[in-house]
């Protein structure tokens, strides 16, 4: 396992830094922090809500698990102690891990498949609830009002998303949590944790020669200037109901045109696109200039079966239009390929450990992200992995085997079992 190894040995050092809330001598010394974030991090990992009791069962009657042989955890701790030593920690102390995923998946070449519209890698971002109760809350947790009288309680993150058209693989990056900040008057938003991932992120991504993707809500002349500012480009969907005077323009200035015809199995389809450079994106002096563009596909009756419209700082030419356009579509799959994947594909954020006090909810979400982004990495570039999914064809079975072999059998290390998962090698003894 050469790429799953490294990454959660990087895990492992994050949580050795959480704070430690533990006084005295109790029965809990007998971990270390990093058991609990590993513990946890585990279930994400294998999918599995029950794996932890397994291996608990395991370990009281065999006097080992393979808690400790694939998670290096010393002894399972419960859940409650779990939820305890977690809640305190803040989420951006998981950040490092991100930063060694890209640098791991860099170094071995797979952001090849990204790269779009020549060296550049499209970063997705889009707002997700992962949390909405009226009874079940906690101190961090944003509220609305109901009409029915009550109030809901909710918890929602800004999500960067690497992605690209053509490809059902996406990276998922560091998350900003969308929640009330210290000493701010007004309610927190999406574009307000938008700025602050550029301030926190953008930098360092520049090196990757992003473009941002995003919806009507960021195509606005502040957003753009921050994500220029931090060395990205833009790509946002523009409304016309939202952009008037972008409408103006257009209304009164001749359009570029350009026309694809295609073949999508035995249908035919036309893409045709429109183009105007250099329009004003608010009104006065010191107005930014942006290039505004439209896709429409007309079915082989005529009909138009789907516009759309954006801005971007990348030039639009007939050469450009259409890969810019299929682009600028792909940021759907952040909500395709990843929201679902966490939220509907038995990931557990909730039930499992719990909503805690102060940051379990956004800490729990943020290791349900990174588990997403390791099975990404091993998909893209561990070899071993990349045989066994094959051979277990769909994900479920995959996940299922997993959990199935591990109950029953210790595996001394990932190699030995993915090799067994793989019909490469006997399965070893049982305990
Ligand atoms: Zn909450």
């Amino acid at each position: 396992m050469r790429v799953v190894s490294p990454l959660l040995a990087s895990l492992r050092r994050c949580f050795d830094a959480f704070p430690d809330s533990r006084k005295g001598v109790r029965p809990e010394s007998q971990y270390a922090m990093a058991d609990f974030g590993m513990a946890a991090f585990s279930v994400f990992f294998m999918q599995s809500p029950s794996f932890l009791a397994h291996q608990t069962r395991m370990e009281e009657g065999c006097g080992r698990s393979n808690g400790a042989t694939l998670f290096g955890l010393a002894k399972i701790p419960c859940d409650s102690s779990i939820r305890s030593q977690l809640d305190p920690a803040r989420p951006a102390m998981l950040h490092p891990v991100f930063a060694d995923l890209m640098t791991e998946i860099e170094r071995t070449d797979g952001l090849a498949a990204f790269r779009r519209l020549g060296e550049h890698v499209l970063i997705a971002l889009d707002g997700t609830e992962y949390h909405n109760s009226y009874k079940i809350h906690c101190p961090q947790c944003s509220k609305r009002e109901r009409g029915n009288g009550k109030t809901e309680y909710f918890h929602s993150m800004l999500a960067a998303t690497i992605v690209a058209p053509g490809s059902n693989k996406v990276i998922p990056l560091e998350p900003e949590f969308i929640a009330p900040q210290d000493g701010a008057v007004k309610q927190d938003s999406e574009i307000a944790a938008g700025k602050r991932w550029l301030k926190t992120h953008g930098a360092r991504y520049s090196r990757l020669h992003p473009i941002y993707l995003g919806d009507d809500l960021f195509a606005h002349q502040p957003f753009c200037e921050e994500v220029r500012a931090n060395g990205g480009h833009f790509l946002f969907t523009c409304k016309p109901t939202t952009h008037t005077l972008i409408q103006e323009y257009i209304a009164g200035a001749e359009l570029a045109t350009h026309e694809e015809k295609l073949k999508r199995g035995k249908k035919r389809v036309t893409h045709r696109y429109r183009w105007l450079c250099d329009v004003p994106l608010r009104d006065g002096k010191d107005a930014l200039h942006v290039n505004w563009f439209e896709i429409e596909i007309v079915d082989a009756a005529g009909k138009v079966t789907y516009r759309n419209s954006f801005i971007t700082n990348l030039p639009v030419t007939k050469e450009t239009v259409a890969e810019l356009a299929e682009c600028g579509r792909a940021r759907w799959k952040i909500e395709n390929e990843a929201f679902n994947v966490i939220k509907t594909k038995g990931y557990n954020v909730e039930h499992n450990f719990g909503h805690g006090k102060e940051n379990l909810s956004c800490i729990l979400v943020t290791l349900n992200l990174l588990a997403f982004a390791f099975h990404t990495a091993c998909d893209l570039r561990d070899e071993l992995w990349r045989r066994v999914r094959a051979k277990l064809s769909t994900r479920r079975r995959f996940f299922g085997d997993l959990v199935a072999i591990t109950t029953y059998l210790i595996f001394s290390s990932w190699t030995e079992l993915l090799e067994t998962l793989a019909f490469e090698r006997p399965p070893p003894r049982p305990p």
